[in-house]
């Protein structure tokens, strides 16, 4: 392996840039070359290439977002298109590449793994909803982010005796939501995990306000139902002023905390190690603490990420 790759795909991950930052750095120390790939797959298919250099990446492991850029590119599923990616990046004589992003940045990797362009996956979102690893980059910025907001709500639901209806960033997995309803101490959590039963929602609030409770959390992951319309209800039935919160984009951005440059910066260095073994098609993650690879075709169809129940009943526990 001579000159390395490197792009951030999907969706923008506190932590991304700390890895691009751990890459480069690491290669460099091998005398490999390394290359920055703005704006993701589209920018790899359209030759948006650029040497790094150890000061490229200066003043950039304590910035959120992602520097090189990252995009959807639906297109990068069409084998042509691939191709004329590969050509690219044999245009600069680029050998291997890393790809730092969620389970669809994974599937572009693997396709170009098939084609016989070496690739390794690195876990950044902020859904923490990759198998084989235990956290992915950006999760645990994303979640102080929401336990910082749902701390503000309670200070108001609480003075108002409102219910508050917390919408969160998770995409398909509950994670979010999960550890933020135990951080934030939230009365009630609702995952896409577990069925939604809201008439069962509806009582336990009620019996929460008959034990004197004088706010109410919901905390909710996105997609699972229009919180606006379950505030109306919810408000309907319980004669409580009810309110939602869609959290949005705030989630996404900002300084990774210590933890996500530590998890990136490991992550980082141990992908060029991966390729100077010559592996390829694997994925990065963290497990007990260590670094571990699992194969990338494994990772996205056998393996799945175990729902943490024990968190899930330990917030009830609390609330
Ligand atoms: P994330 O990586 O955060 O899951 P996406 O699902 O949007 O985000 O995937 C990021 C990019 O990965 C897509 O825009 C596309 O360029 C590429 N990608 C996703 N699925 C595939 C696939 N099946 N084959 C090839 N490339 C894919």
């Amino acid at each position: 392996i001579k000159k390395v790759g490197v792009l951030t795909s999907g969706g923008d991950a506190p932590g991304m840039n700390s890895a691009v930052r751990a890459v480069t750095r690491t290669c460099l120390t091998h005398d490999i070359e390394v290359f920055g790939i703005f704006d993701g797959f589209a920018g790899l298919h359209a030759g948006n290439i650029k040497q790094l250099q150890r000061n490229s990446v200066s003043d950039i492991i304590n910035r959120g977002g992602t520097f090189l850029g990252s995009a959807r590119f639906p297109e990068f599923k069409e084998e042509s298109v691939r191709k004329e990616a590969i050509k690219q990046l044999e245009k600069f004589g680029i050998d291997a590449l890393i790809v730092i992003g969620g389970d669809g940045s994974y599937m572009g990797a693997l396709k170009l793994s098939e084609m016989g362009f070496p690739c390794i996956g690195i876990p950044g979102t902020i859904d923490n909803d990759i198998a084989g690893t235990d956290f992915t980059i950006g999760f645990m910025t994303c979640l102080n982010t929401i336990v910082d907001a749902v701390d503000r709500l309670r200070d108001t639901s609480s003075s108002h005796n409102r219910i508050s209806i917390v919408e969160m960033m998770g995409r398909h997995c509950g994670d979010l939501t999960l550890w933020a309803s135990v951080a934030g101490g939230c009365e009630y959590v609702i995952v896409p995990e577990i069925d939604f039963d809201e008439d069962a929602l509806i009582k336990q609030i009620m019996d929460g306000e008959e034990k004197g409770k004088k706010h109410a959390i919901v905390a909710i992951t996105e997609h699972v139902t229009d919180v606006t319309a379950l505030a109306k209800r919810i408000e309907a039935k319980t004669k409580r002023e009810t309110r939602a919160t869609v959290l949005g984009h705030i989630q996404r951005g900002g300084a990774p905390m210590a933890f996500d440059r530590i998890l990136a910066s490991r992550m980082g260095a141990y992908a060029v190690e991966l390729l100077l073994e010559g592996k390829s098609a694997r994925c990065i993650g963290i497990q007990c603490a260590k670094m571990v690879d699992h194969d990338i075709i494994e990772c996205l169809t056998d393996m799945k990420r175990p729902f943490r129940k024990d968190l899930y009943e330990l917030s009830n526990i609390l609330y």
